[in-house]
């Protein structure tokens, strides 16, 4: 007999890039994955994730039965039993005893659920994701320069940039459709300037010119190029004139800076940094991407309002191919900001307060929402007595492991939800099975706010269940039935739609065409929009605002004891903090062990080989692993990436920065380095 298979489309699952594919199903099982060649984001071009994209779901590692641990043991339970326990100690507890870490791996509509439920059922706005380690400063940073901390551009139209400035991200390891964009760009004769302390495949293979920075001192690069363009008389004036406000004061500013400080801040000669200003400056259409590489520093929200500020002194906004792009790293990236199940946005970025909750009342028919912002990520982690993380993996995500270990080992209950068995859930006292993205319909949005339908292939193994499924469940227990009865997802987008003006337009029905909407999309008639920002920023008064951005050295700078710095990132075969891609042999094969990329003349005077065994210190841990010896990295710098729980780099990490991004140093601290 024939065996019936079928070609499911969705989207990859790994970065915010918002590929197509399509599972291949026989037989109610997930064989393999086709590319999706009229997808107008990859068009049929997947990478070594999104090739792979199918394998972990199927792993016979997932999760399949709620577990409760007794006497440090998990045994297998009911999901009645496990409602009723988190039910009975949730219920009782004040609002701010409470606390709901999350992921931007849930859909659109699991995470409108979820800060739903924390906010109806729990009262509280103590809810974060592990977005807080990668953009939190983007949101503040670009709020106050243009209104808005989203893409302005989409990643198609990035081939019609003249000049694209990559401000951290290693594109071909971590974004490569995105870099084969780039690359495209390139071949029709645009110019590629990247930021790195490393030498990338980026830098070696795009880049045009590769600016090898000493680290954490963009800004500094950055306020140097705008010296440049000022004193070149480059910046666009009739832009500035017409589009923007506060122009003198940061020209007062800029004009103090004095360039022969800056080339010895940064370690790059003044001919270099000319010739990249004029570059950026003199191109028709200018495009920044960053991501992590800029924000993970305490002065992550000062580094963005310089390259906002640098792209409306050049007049780079409201055109294809152009903006302050923020790269997301998660495949809904873009859609958990959306959602709201943040401790200071509703849905929709509608900022938390008495207003925003009297709103939210109303349609969620309901009282006393909580009107003032929750705690953060780090704060939970530290303050509230019960803990629940949904997707996410504190134990490897969050600086400073040895500390968020005793900080969860202190929780009078803690809870995980997700589809394996992480380092976070080992700790947990109830666990929860979860199904993937494959095993579920509904939606998500990615890094060009790209609104996209992913769909169920399969059913989940054992009693998993969707994110949503189980959150409507236990707020039912919990004594909201009426609000939480959905008859599935379509029916949740439709609410999401009241409530987050950007999705009104969007209905399941015209996600079926590829390559979704891109919101804003304010009516059903409305194609959705490619470009932000054409006519006027979101700003209250419609103008761009240039900001006075200081630069200043980290937080922690090496000493006599831990002489080197130490900075972390991620490579191509694997994902965030490995769950996924170390349970997908394809990927793991390839890279099944982390490293320490030390430079061949540090390495010489340690007496270290590569591949020998070594030791790293930082104030607060030490990590052994292996050393990689490299002339591709400066001297004085340690590169490990950060999949490996056996050596988690978040043990050295530390520093965190105050209000309002709390933002932790993890691309900077001070290291010692040594042969076992
Ligand atoms: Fe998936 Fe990102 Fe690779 Fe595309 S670039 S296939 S979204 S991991």
């Amino acid at each position: 007999m024939i065996k019936s298979i079928e070609h499911i489309p969705t989207i990859c699952p790994y970065c915010g890039c918002g590929c197509g594919i399509y599972l291949v199903v026989k037989d109610s099982n997930i064989v393999g994955m086709e590319p999706w060649k009229d997808h107008p984001v990859c068009e049929g071009k997947n990478c070594q994730k999104g090739r792979n994209a199918h394998t972990f779901s199927t792993s016979d590692q997932r999760l399949k039965t709620p577990l409760i641990k007794k006497n440090g043991v998990f045994e297998e339970t009911s999901w009645k039993a496990a409602f009723g326990l988190i039910a009975d100690k949730f219920q009782n507890a004040e609002p701010d005893a409470v606390g709901f870490i999350n992921s931007a791996k849930c859909s659109n509509e699991d995470l409108y659920v979820i800060q739903k439920f924390i906010r109806v059922v729990q009262k509280t706005n103590n809810m974060d994701n592990a977005s807080r380690f990668c953009h939190s400063p983007t949101v503040p940073a670009l709020l106050s320069t243009v209104g808005s901390g989203v893409m302005t551009t989409s990643t198609i139209s990035i081939e019609q940039a003249d000049c694209i400035f990559v401000a951290g991200p290693n594109l071909q390891e971590t974004y490569p459709i995105i870099a084969r964009r780039v690359i495209r760009a390139k071949g029709k004769g645009a110019r590629v300037i990247v930021v790195d302390p490393r030498n990338t495949l980026t830098a070696k293979n795009i880049a045009d010119i590769h600016l090898q920075i000493y680290p954490a001192t963009d800004l500094a690069l950055i306020n140097g190029m705008m010296r440049v363009i000022m004193d070149g008389g480059l910046e666009d004036k009739e832009f500035i004139e017409k589009r923007t406000q506060g122009f003198d004061e940061l020209k007062n500013y800029v004009m103090t800076l004095d360039l022969k400080e800056i080339e010895k801040i940064t370690n790059i000669s003044l001919d270099v940094i000319s010739e990249a200003a004029r570059i950026y400056a003199t191109a028709k259409r200018a495009c920044i991407l960053f991501n992590s590489g800029i924000a993970q520093h305490a002065a992550g929200i000062e580094n963005i309002k310089g390259l906002a500020d640098l792209a409306l002194l050049t007049g780079n906004y409201g055109k294809p191919g152009t903006g302050v792009n923020p790269l997301r790293g998660h495949a809904n990236g873009e859609g958990f900001g959306d959602m709201g199940p943040l401790p200071v946005f509703y849905p929709g970025f509608q900022a938390v307060n008495e207003e925003t909750a009297r709103r939210f009342e109303e349609i969620w028919g309901v009282k006393d929402l909580p009107s003032q912002p929750g705690m953060t990520y780090m704060d939970m982690v530290e303050k509230c007595k019960l803990l629940y993380v949904v997707g996410a993996n504190p134990m490897l995500a969050a600086p400073d492991t040895n500390c968020v270990r005793k900080n969860l080992e202190e929780k009078d209950l803690l809870v995980v939800q997700d589809i394996f068995m992480t380092e976070t859930a080992e700790m947990a006292d109830i666990v929860l099975p979860a199904a993937t993205a494959m095993e579920k319909d509904g939606t998500i949005t990615c890094l060009d706010r790209r609104v996209q339908r992913i769909h169920k292939a399969v059913q989940a193994p054992g009693d998993a269940k969707p994110d949503w499924v189980i959150f409507c469940e236990l707020a039912k227990i919990m004594g909201f039935e009426q609000q939480f009865s959905f008859d599935g997802p379509e029916q949740i987008f439709e609410e999401i739609r009241k409530c987050v003006p950007q999705y009104r337009g969007i209905t399941y029905e015209r996600l079926k065409s590829p390559g979704g909407i891109q919101w804003p999309c304010p009516t059903e008639e409305h194609p959705g929009t490619e470009v932000m920002f054409v006519e006027k920023f979101p700003t209250p008064d419609g103008f761009g605002h240039f900001q006075i951005a200081e630069y200043k050295p980290p937080l922690e700078v090496p000493d006599d004891t831990y002489p080197y710095i130490f900075t972390n990132g991620r490579v191509v075969f694997h994902f965030h903090t490995g769950t996924m891609t170390r349970r997908t042999k394809g990927l793991n094969n390839e890279l099944p062990n982390g490293f320490a990329e030390i430079n061949r003349e540090d390495a010489r005077e340690l007496g270290i080989e590569d591949g020998d065994p070594v030791l790293l210190k930082s104030r607060r841990g030490e990590i052994e692993t292996v050393a990689r010896v490299t002339d591709d990295i400066r001297p004085g710098l340690i590169f490990m990436p950060w999949h490996f729980s056996e050596c988690a780099p978040n043990v050295l990490t530390g520093p965190t920065a105050g209000p309002p991004s709390k933002m932790p140093e993890f691309k900077f601290c001070a290291v010692s380095i040594e042969k076992v």
